[in-house]
């Protein structure tokens, strides 16, 4: 028997608007980009009326270009989407480009459990510009949002839509600041194409291996580092780094497969630091491919002080790794195996 129209359950959506260039309009008298009132958003947008779902809004008091995204606000947005996760099917997430991978990677750690989609997006121009690639992000996202199979969102995880592909959002970096391609994911295939229609690359999705109920963090510590190597590094600037007060961990940005100098003054700090308790946690510079330790000599100084492997992780997802899991206090003995392991679909 088919149901009537009346008692088909509409999806319903929540939009978190935190600003970005995607929620800004030119003002036409002075020329300079200005945040849009995003009560107004359905009017700008008059096709997101033909979709074929609810969508309810919440905006961010003051919404914020991301370069001002700190760790107060992925809790406000954690937040909201633990007061709505019940209410709602689906969650989007209007974020600038500029640090919208460390957010989302941040968000996924924080929302274990996920089991309903929560997808960011943005432009590279903003909503009201003739040529803008907000809306068909906006559309298509919300779209995305909105899918269910079997009564069960398509999406179980974290996403980032831009330019027509749906990514895990873990496993994205900005890449152009220029191309409306502002992002990849090069070690981990895009979980949906957008073309004539949405390809879903289903063996790509993640689902959560435990049925238990959402549980959200709000304790991200911050006093972590990254650190970047380069020919030339010296010893005084690795000593006062990793002499930081507070300081708990570092992502050491390496060469290519993980490799470092071989100097005796690198070692001899990394063995220090590590005797202070602070993690080490090693991830290739490179944009693709993994840290294979030991693989090269330049590699098997830092194996041999058990520095952790960040494989195929990129920065993004590995800084906020260590922020989730210092603060969440995970004992010092458990830390590096649960650092290499894959918590959310984050490294191989
Ligand atoms: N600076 C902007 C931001 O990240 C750029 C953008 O939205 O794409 O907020």
């Amino acid at each position: 028997m088919k149901k009537s129209d009346a008692t088909i359950k509409k999806t319903k959506i929540l939009l978190i608007y935190t600003g970005g260039t995607i929620g800004m309009v030119k003002d036409y008298d002075t020329g300079a980009l200005k945040a849009f009132n995003f009560n107004k958003l359905i009017k700008n947008i008059p096709e997101l009326g033909q979709l074929d779902c609810t969508i309810d809004s919440i905006s961010f008091d003051v919404p914020i270009d991301s370069s001002n995204m700190n760790v107060e606000h992925w809790v406000i947005i954690a937040s909201i989407i633990e007061d709505h996760y019940d209410s709602h099917d689906g969650f989007v997430v209007l974020h600038g480009s500029d640090t919208m991978s460390y957010t989302s990677s941040a968000l996924g750690y924080m929302l274990e459990n996920l089991r309903k989609p929560v997808i960011f997006t943005g432009s590279q121009l903003p909503i009201g510009d003739l040529r803008t690639d907000a809306k068909e992000n906006l559309i298509t996202s919300i779209q995305i949002a909105a899918l269910q199979e079997d009564n069960m969102p398509v999406i179980q995880e974290v996403g980032l839509y831009f330019e027509y592909k749906l990514y895990r959002a873990n496993r994205t970096t900005k890449i152009n600041a220029e191309h409306f391609e502002a992002f990849a994911s090069l070690n981990y295939p895009a979980l949906i194409e957008s073309g004539v229609h949405l390809k879903i690359n289903r063996e790509y999705l993640f689902r959560p291996n435990s049925s238990k109920k959402l549980k959200v963090h709000k304790l991200m510590d911050q006093n972590v580092v990254i650190l970047k190597l380069f020919p030339g590094f010296n010893q005084i600037t690795l000593h006062s780094i990793l002499n930081s007060p507070n300081l708990k961990a570092v992502v050491l940005e390496t060469y290519g497969s993980g490799n470092a100098p071989t100097d005796e003054w690198f070692a001899l700090e990394l063995k220090k630091a590590m005797e202070r308790k602070i993690f080490i946690l090693n991830v290739t510079q490179c944009s693709g491919g993994s840290v294979l330790m030991g693989h090269y000599e330049t590699s098997k100084h830092l194996e041999k002080l058990q520095v952790i492997n960040g494989k195929d992780i990129t920065t993004e997802a590995a800084i906020t790794k260590l922020m989730y899991l210092l603060g969440n206090n995970i004992s010092p003995k458990l830390f590096k195996t649960i650092c290499e392991t894959s918590l959310r679909g984050e490294m191989q």
